[in-house]
């Protein structure tokens, strides 16, 4: 154990940004303007629950209003404080700018264990938490739009669009005060797996750089790596499933909140998955080893880390222990600023949270303008698409007639080809665009300056140049 202490979450995002904006030339002031968090409010209202009126405390934060509407997740967890929010806040802000999302940076929490409430009590807090935060334009589609996060999911970001259109009857644009909908609800396809289809093609954009893969001493493609994922959310489970079904990788364990499985051969992440909401955790489950201390498992042997639950649990106590030559930041500030610079030293490469987990605000995005447009994306051109190619069908069918046995058609081209775009299509299209897009902003900076010397800082330096600039072109 270390005899140094651990700063708080935002400390330690203040400190990694201190470190990037060293490395730049900004105008005074304008570093510490970027810096801080322009406001952060503090609710306690009352609802009356089970016979008793019981009292909660939320926040909304918003970090950097450069550019509007702002935007980040409402966080359901006992351990919200206003640290944290501000924390995710500021994270937001540079994940936005990074993956050029045109939103400000904002975070929402309450504090509350929602697997202590009925549904129609958890309901009932979550409208009265949105009515306090829609009253002060903290929910709003033209300057705060949230989206989920942990604890939270599509159904209550239903209940907040509803709350909000209640409050605002004659707003023709109410769908887009929140993202991360239900479909039925004016959300997109896609957006439930976002975050974690963000990491799996952030993945696969590494796999594809060979001097990158040779930082971490690693090769070869994704097939067969071994994975280890911690926490089996929305983010864990959807970036598990997506690796081990669709790129071969082995995810050989998962830690959750009550302990760890381990099986080198390969985990069934469905099954897990399927398991954990049966019996609320992962003990008992039958094809694997079951570790008590799930979190020694962030210290095991493995190609690939992928912690995808809280903030801080690589730390000073455990970061010199840590094994893993690839570390993916599925979750928001799982490193601290100080087993960051342990695990750089030991060579370690990590894609930062900024980059890692902006599929969820990417696609939250798309969401957002479909609401604006009031119309699903792909609508418009998906048969006119489809009737073109059965041109390009017809005639090589006349072709493959002609031609007898020396050419045909390869068998599953003609379905594949006649296909159009729709929404899910679409969204998967943007959205690897961006993570590959962001991904070579970063790399860029990594390997042709000699002072960057790892992803997080390049991440930094690429995101808070383009919020500077933002600045610049506002006159400030
Ligand atoms: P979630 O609530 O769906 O899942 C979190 C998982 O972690 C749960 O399975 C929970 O049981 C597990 N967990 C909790 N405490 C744990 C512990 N001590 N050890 C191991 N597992 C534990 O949340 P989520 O939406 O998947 O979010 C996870 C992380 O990803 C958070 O840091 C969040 O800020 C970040 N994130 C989420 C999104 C999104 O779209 N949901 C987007 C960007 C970033």
């Amino acid at each position: 154990m270390s005899s140094r202490t651990e700063p708080s979450f935002r400390e330690s995002v203040d400190l990694m940004f201190n470190r990037a904006v060293k490395l730049m030339d900004l105008p005074p002031g304008l570093e510490e303007k970027i810096r801080v968090c322009n406001a952060t409010y503090t609710v306690r209202f009352g609802v009356r629950l089970r016979g008793a009126m019981h009292t909660f405390t939320g926040y909304r934060s918003v970090h950097s209003e450069h550019m509007e509407p702002v935007k980040g997740g409402i966080r359901y967890a006992t351990g919200v404080n206003q640290d944290e929010v501000e924390a995710l806040a500021a994270l937001m802000t540079y994940k936005c700018a990074l993956v050029e999302a045109p939103f400000g940076g904002s975070k929402g929490g309450l504090c509350i264990d929602p697997r202590e409430y009925e549904e129609h009590e958890l309901e009932l807090i979550t409208r009265r938490f949105a009515y306090e935060l829609a009253k002060r334009d903290l929910i709003h589609p033209s300057q705060n739009v949230p989206a989920p996060d942990m604890g939270t999911g599509e159904r209550e970001m239903a209940w907040i669009a509803d709350q909000y259109a209640r409050m605002n009857t004659t707003d023709i644009n109410a769908k887009a005060c929140v993202t991360g909908k239900p479909l039925n609800a004016g959300g997109i396809s896609g957006r439930v797996e976002a975050t974690g289809r963000g990491v799996q093609y952030a993945l696969q954009e590494f796999f594809r750089h060979e001097e990158d893969k040779a930082a971490a001493g690693l090769s070869g493609k994704l097939d067969g790596k071994r994975v280890i994922v911690q926490g089996l959310g929305n983010v864990g489970y959807h970036a598990a499933k997506f690796l081990s079904e669709e790129d071969g990788s082995r995810i050989i364990g998962i830690i959750e909140r009550d302990g760890g499985l381990f099986n080198a051969e390969g985990l069934d992440v469905e099954a897990v998955r399927n398991w954990i909401v049966k019996h609320d955790g992962v003990s008992g489950y039958p094809d694997a080893q079951f570790l008590e201390n799930g979190a020694a498992l962030l210290e095991e042997e493995c190609d690939i880390l992928i912690p995808a639950a809280l903030e801080g649990v690589i730390n000073l106590s455990n970061a010199e222990r840590v094994k893993a030559p690839l570390i993916i930041e599925a979750a928001n500030g799982p490193v601290t600023a100080g087993a960051d610079e342990i695990l750089r030293k030991k060579g370690c490469v990590i894609i930062p949270d900024m980059y890692a987990n902006a599929g969820g605000v990417t696609v939250s995005y798309f969401e957002w303008v479909k609401n604006l447009s009031h119309i699903r994306f792909g609508r418009m051109q998906r048969r006119q698409e489809e009737a073109r190619h059965q041109l390009v069908i017809d005639e090589l069918q006349r072709l493959d007639d002609v031609m007898g046995n020396t050419w045909s058609m390869s068998p599953d081209f003609k379905d594949k080809y006649l296909k159009g775009a729709g929404e899910l299509e679409l969204v998967r299209s943007g959205l690897d665009d961006t993570m590959r897009a962001a991904y070579q902003s970063m790399r860029e900076v990594w390997h042709s300056r000699d002072d960057v010397t790892d992803l997080r800082t390049a991440a930094y330096l690429v995101s808070i140049d383009k919020v500077a600039k933002s600045y610049h072109a506002k006159g400030l």
